[in-house]
């Protein structure tokens, strides 16, 4: 391989990767069976010889490029799945051209840089306590991992028990006071972090989903409150004041799973939902939702800058801690990819503003769902106060069989739940590119879907 090779090869990725995003609108949103049926030429042994670079690309885009879903367009509303913004998308193809490690300063004073600017925006447009630090890690499954982590370790040393030297084992015990409806990913950091479902104290959830702070049990020096800002399925939000407030007086560390919701925080429209989330102590959030920047970027935001630090910090005579920004004190990886890059170029092409106006577009687009479907004697069974539409049909059999008409529709693509004990549809605003056409088009879909089934 020689320089010029590799930018033809390089060329011809991009050349696919276009052709791909043009031809988004008029594909399925989920692969066909054709699509699908195709990845079984991937099975093959490994291969003994090599494969020239430009037969390898031309399988990936042949085989590889038709069994993607169409998250990148604007009919996709599975899960909570963010698009890409333009020169998010683009500058992360540079920043995959220039292969940077972001672990240290010393590795790449650009991802570096790029990694304090993006953490003195993010905690201004926040608005979150200005000393905060911010980790870059995958997503928000680890960023909670790590404010659970600096906080189990605060208290525990607060109690006189240092846990990086001294270990869990006959360690105080700490409690966990949680909403009924937090998010699964929590469960799983807890259970990382040496927490048990024994140990965990549930709150009662009202029917959108929200913590119920009257039911709140008596907190205390020992206890980390877990709260939340965007319910996966309602969108609700948690009521952070009387929360963070009951917290604060017992002395307890509030975590806030913001993973998708506490973008709000940036809308003018949609700020009140999360008032009083400045008084927790540490937040995760994603980038690769609400933002739409690319995947895979988390973040973890916590008001104690040493006490992230102390629990993530490793060390050795061959590791050079400089005088900027070393990435790797706020995460559990060493190397890494400079997510910061993409991050950068989503904040600075948006600005305050454009954060402003996407997240209200995503908010709007959701209501209009709720308004449309409505209209055509959908039941909407969540207040519609974010981005996340909660949609059934008259009966419960006939809502899991719409959805599998919805979802083989080619149309749009959306994920189910059950939500109080009964099938629903979930419907995730969560792309930049959906457009009110999409949604008008989408909601002709599900009528469809459902008159198919009836
Ligand atoms: C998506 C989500 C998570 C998990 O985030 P990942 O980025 O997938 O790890 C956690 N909590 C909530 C509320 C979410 O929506």
């Amino acid at each position: 391989m020689t320089i010029d090779s590799t930018q033809a090869l390089l060329r011809q990725a991009i050349e696919y990767g276009c052709e791909y995003l043009a031809g988004l609108d008029a594909r399925p949103v989920f692969p066909d069976a054709q699509a699908l049926a195709a990845l079984d030429d991937f099975d093959e042994a490994l291969p003994s010889q090599p494969t020239p670079p430009t037969d390898v690309l031309r399988q990936l885009h042949r085989l590889g490029s038709p069994a993607t879903t169409a998250n990148a367009g604007g009919r996709y509303f599975g899960y909570v799945n963010g698009g890409a913004l333009p020169a998010a998308l683009a500058g992360r193809v540079l920043a995959d051209c220039w292969d940077q490690n972001a672990a240290l300063q010393l590795m790449s004073p650009v991802a570096a840089k790029l990694e304090a600017i993006c953490e003195r925006w993010l905690v201004d447009l926040l608005r979150l306590p200005e000393e905060s630090a911010v980790g870059m890690v995958s997503g928000t499954s680890v960023a909670s991992l790590c404010g659970l982590l600096a906080g189990r370790n605060a208290l525990l040393t607060r109690a006189g028990w240092d846990v990086k030297q001294q270990g869990l084992f006959g360690a105080p015990a700490l409690r966990v006071v949680m909403s009924r409806g937090a998010h699964a990913t929590i469960r799983k950091a807890l259970a990382v972090l040496g927490i048990g479902a024994a140990q965990i104290e549930l709150v009662p959830a009202d029917e959108q989903g929200r913590m119920n702070a009257k039911t709140l049990p008596l907190l205390d020096e020992r206890t980390l409150l877990i709260v939340q800002a965007g319910n996966v399925n309602s969108g609700a939000f948690d009521p952070f004041t009387p929360l963070c407030e009951a917290a604060r007086r017992a002395g307890a560390w509030v975590h806030v799973d913001g993973a998708f919701g506490l973008w709000a925080r940036a809308c003018s429209a949609r700020q009140g939902l999360t008032e009083g989330v400045d008084l927790a102590d540490s937040w995760s959030v994603d980038a690769h939702k609400t933002l739409n920047s690319p995947y895979d970027c988390g973040l973890i935001i916590c008001k104690d800058r040493r006490a992230l630090a102390v629990a993530l910090q490793a060390n050795d005579a061959y590791i050079h801690f400089g005088g900027g920004r070393d990435g790797m004190l706020y995460t559990p990886d060493m190397s890494r990819r400079a997510r910061s890059i993409e991050l950068w170029a989503a904040l600075k092409s948006l600005g305050r503003a454009g954060v402003d106006a996407l997240v209200t577009q995503l908010c709007q687009r959701a209501q209009q769902f709720a308004d449309e479907l409505g209209a055509r004697g959908f039941r909407i069974l969540n207040d519609v106060v974010f981005n996340q539409t909660l949609v059934a049909c008259e009966t419960p059999e006939l809502t899991t069989r719409t959805l599998e008409n919805v979802q083989t529709s080619g149309e749009c693509w959306c994920s189910g739940t059950n939500w109080r004990g009964e099938p629903a549809i979930r419907v995730s605003v969560c792309s930049w590119m959906t457009t009110v056409d999409d949604v008008r088009r989408s909601v002709a879909a599900f009528a469809a879907a459902r008159e198919a089934a009836s």
